[in-house]
């Protein structure tokens, strides 16, 4: 199948998207990197009138790092979170979870910016986002606006975003002192969406954790912040406390059902992740789901 006809606009600057994206509101689109455009346009699931191509605004692109704040252009492809040094050296998560993105002809044309407006709750970089605790900056009509990742994602392929905003920069905090990260995805094969997946940031003092951010994704129908987690932060590691904040993740997800997993796998995937990123967190490989042994 191809895409139903659309008029298509080269944007020249920011501006001139604003000004494209306010005449024609909620039936134009946006086109970034195009790998999720545009199959969606080739499969029917959208027809937009007008699409607005934002590929050649060198205002998105670019990494920078000052006063302790990370900032990545929206135009940052999947490619160049990989192999950035100042990514790899102030958000590693980053870059361990941008291998994990589709295969590599995608990782060279999809960007951050399509990543987390497309809001897939399966993909890696909105949880990255929840977990590195990242601002996500949009301009608008109204202005410029600057919104916590935990409330940029509102559902399935649903953001804060509104037809006239464009997604400009995403800026985190550079990691701190002590800070460790983990991630890992169960996937039917490398490169596949996950069918449950965990992006977590930690401060580690001694075999304490001092702050702990748990991003659940593809369990839910956006990325989840675990409050779970809390129950491991700021005291000793125990096996009952393990159990219990296992116990109290489970109540927190709502996993969906589909041709990959059901709910109940989903959510002991879920679990055995948080066991997987508490042991390699505080390197102790005794731990397990269900607690060491
Ligand atoms: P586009 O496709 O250009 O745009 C996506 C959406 O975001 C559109 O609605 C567009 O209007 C909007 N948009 C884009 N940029 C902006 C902006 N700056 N401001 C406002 N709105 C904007 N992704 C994963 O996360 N994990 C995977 O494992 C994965 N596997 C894939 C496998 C295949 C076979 C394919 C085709 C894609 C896969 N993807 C996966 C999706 C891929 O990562 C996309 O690159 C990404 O989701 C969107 O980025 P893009 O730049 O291509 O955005």
């Amino acid at each position: 199948m191809k895409a139903s006809a659309f008029s298509y606009a080269r944007a020249t600057s920011v501006e001139n998207t604003l000004e494209l994206l306010a005449a024609h509101g909620d039936r134009a689109k946006v086109l970034s990197g195009g790998q999720s455009l545009m199959p969606a346009m080739n499969l029917r699931l959208i027809a937009p009138e007008l699409i607005v191509d934002i590929g050649g605004l060198t205002e998105l692109r670019g990494v920078a790092v000052r006063d302790g704040i990370l900032t990545m252009g929206a135009l940052t492809r999947h490619v160049d979170l990989q192999r950035s040094p100042e990514i790899a050296a102030h958000a590693p998560l980053l870059t361990e979870a941008a291998a994990h993105v589709a295969h590599p002809a995608i990782r060279n044309r999809g960007t951050l910016g399509g990543s987390l407006a497309h809001a897939d709750p399966a993909s890696e970089l909105p949880a990255c986002m929840v977990a590195l605790n990242a601002s996500i900056i949009v301009r608008g009509p109204k202005g410029e606006r600057r919104i916590a990742a935990e409330d940029f994602f509102k559902g399935i392929y649903q953001t804060d975003l509104s037809p006239q905003e464009l997604l400009i920069a995403v800026e985190l905090p550079v990691v701190r002192k002590n800070s460790t990260h983990f991630f890992h995805e169960f996937s039917r094969r490398r490169g596949d969406y996950a069918i449950a997946g965990l992006a977590a940031q930690a401060i580690v003092v001694g075999d304490v954790f001092t702050d702990l951010r748990m991003t659940f994704f593809a369990v839910g129908d956006r990325p989840l912040l675990a409050k779970a987690a809390n129950k491991l932060v700021n005291v000793p590691f125990t096996p009952a406390g393990l159990s219990e904040a296992s116990a109290i993740l489970g109540d927190e997800l709502d996993p969906p059902e589909d041709q990959q997993a059901s709910a109940s796998m989903r959510r002991h995937l879920a679990k055995v992740l948080m066991a997987g990123c508490v042991s390699a967190l505080l390197d102790r490989p005794d731990i397990r789901v269900g607690g060491p042994g």
